[in-house]
């Protein structure tokens, strides 16, 4: 595919066709249109077209596939890989299509491929229904919920994924299709955990759940000395209150800003974060036992209304610093790993980084392996590794803790990563076969027949079966 420039007289032709704003390098929005969430990527397009509705992404599909163009395909712009954006080639840009139809008697949302979380939030929280997304609002839904999508209700609803009613996508031929259970059933499955393999995504629709406005958030922080006894005591919880509750345990430093007491400044903490999915008052009874395990930090639990439950993350993940992350999964939480995951935190170059472990189980887990395309679903904890910097100039040191931190705490998992934890998808084969598990075949020939020249590559890339 060509990441030549294009002439003029060919983008005058996708003009006319395209209600949307084409934008060029040399134009003034072409610098912010370029730029990612992530500030490690630093990519020139020939051509971004800010597409306003789906016969813009038919025209702009089309457009790069009779010109064998190299394509991006750009939801949210927070994907961690950063292929949102190509170096010469086309981005195809939904960012401007964030509208939201709620169907509150059908429980039921329609969001266009360019939404955040948050937009999702904002409709539907004003019915007292929630879709079940990630855990920071700015992220697009598109990325998120193609690769699985895992937030604060992943234990009582699911993930992202799994609570798809169907889809709208534009395949590499330029056709819109709906795929649902009862049409294109293999794209339907294969999008569920395929990532942007399949085509652009123009709409998803949700099933929603009853939740808030209010809900009571569990946000407490422990000295690292009580890592074990905090994610031993999660465990044990969970255990014994089969109730939807997700939480994530994060092994960071505390950070110096207000309200965080003064002389807990810069020292290593293990926090237990998530909102109870029900009525708060019972979220606050039930929830205590996990804020009196040791003497906290800090305890910010409290109730609040689900929108800021949301946005409680925000702040740490600003635009344009640097960012690299993976994960691993994890059978089990033994000593020796604990021990590991809270050395490691210990050691990390940047204060903003963090260790996180993500409680999975419940109902990510009851949805069978092979029923959607999304993997791994057995795992009951997920390690994400995030190193979050500041300057470029610390990029090699901060990578170089990642990757040695993923090599030590792979050598306690039995398979699994999550696809979107990437890193910079540098290890090839071998994080696909990871990623997509046992359903990486079935993947391959839903390629083939849907993208056979692989038209959509920069992703997680599923070769077509030949
Ligand atoms: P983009 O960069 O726009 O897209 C990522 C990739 O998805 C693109 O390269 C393309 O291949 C594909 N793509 C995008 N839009 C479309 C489309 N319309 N049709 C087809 N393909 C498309 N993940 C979780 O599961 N849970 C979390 O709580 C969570 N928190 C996060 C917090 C932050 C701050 C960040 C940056 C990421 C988080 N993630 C989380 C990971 C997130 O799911 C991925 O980064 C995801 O790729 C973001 O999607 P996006 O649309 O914003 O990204």
């Amino acid at each position: 595919h060509r990441q030549a420039d294009v002439p003029n007289s060919l983008v005058d032709a996708l003009a006319s066709r395209v209600r949307g704003r084409i934008v060029r390098p040399g134009e003034a929005d072409y610098e912010p249109v370029r730029q990612l969430w992530n500030g490690m990527i630093d990519r020139r397009p020939a051509l971004v077209v800010r597409c306003a509705g789906d016969e813009d992404v038919v025209a702009a599909v089309d457009f790069a596939r009779d010109n064998e163009l190299l394509v991006a395909v750009r939801g949210g712009g927070h994907g961690v890989a950063g292929q949102a954006v190509c170096d010469g080639g086309l981005v195809i840009d939904l960012s401007e299509m964030r509208g939201v139809d709620v169907d509150p008697e059908r429980r039921r949302a329609v969001a266009q491929g360019g939404c955040t979380l948050g937009d999702i939030d904002r409709a539907t929280q004003r019915h007292g229904l929630a879709a079940p997304l990630g855990v920071v609002t700015e992220t697009g839904v598109a990325g998120l919920t193609l690769s699985g999508g895992m937030g604060w209700l992943r234990r009582k609803h699911g993930l992202s994924c799994d609570n798809l009613l169907s889809v709208r996508v534009v395949t590499a031929d330029g056709r819109l299709l709906v795929a649902d259970e009862s049409q294109h059933q293999d794209l339907f499955w294969a999008v569920r955990g395929g990532g942007g393999n399949f085509g652009v995504v123009t709409s998803f629709e949700y099933r929603l759940h009853p939740l808030g406005p209010e809900v009571f958030l569990c946000f407490v922080l422990y000295p690292a000395d009580r890592t074990r006894e905090v994610l031993r005591a999660c465990e044990h919880y969970l255990s014994r209150h089969p109730d939807g509750f997700a939480p994530i345990g994060v092994l960071g430093k505390v950070p110096a800003v207000e309200p965080f007491p003064p002389e807990a400044h810069g020292k290593d903490f293990t926090a237990l974060l998530a909102p109870y999915p029900g009525d708060p008052v019972e979220g606050e009874r039930l929830l205590r036992p996990l804020r009196e395990i040791a003497d906290p930090i800090l305890d910010l639990s409290g109730p609040m209304p689900y929108t800021e439950v949301q946005a409680i993350l925000d702040e740490d993940y600003p635009d344009g610093l640097h960012y690299y992350w993976k994960s691993v999964n994890v059978p089990e939480l033994g000593d020796e790993l604990i021990e590991r995951l809270a050395e490691r935190a210990a050691s990390a170059p940047s204060p903003r980084s963090t260790i996180d472990v993500w409680y999975q189980g419940g109902a990510m887990a009851r949805v069978g392996e092979e029923e959607t395309a999304f993997a791994n679903r057995g795992a009951p904890y997920l390690l994400g590794i995030e190193a979050n910097w500041e300057a470029e100039a610390d990029s090699a040191e901060n990578m170089t803790w990642v990757r040695g931190t993923f090599a030590d705490l792979s050598s306690f998992s039995t398979g699994g990563v999550y696809l979107n934890f990437p890193g910079f998808l540098e290890e090839g084969e071998q994080l696909l076969r990871e990623g997509y598990g046992t359903n990486y075949e079935r993947l391959s020939t839903v390629k083939a027949k849907y993208d056979p020249a692989n038209l959509f590559h920069l992703n997680a890339n599923i070769k077509p079966k030949s």
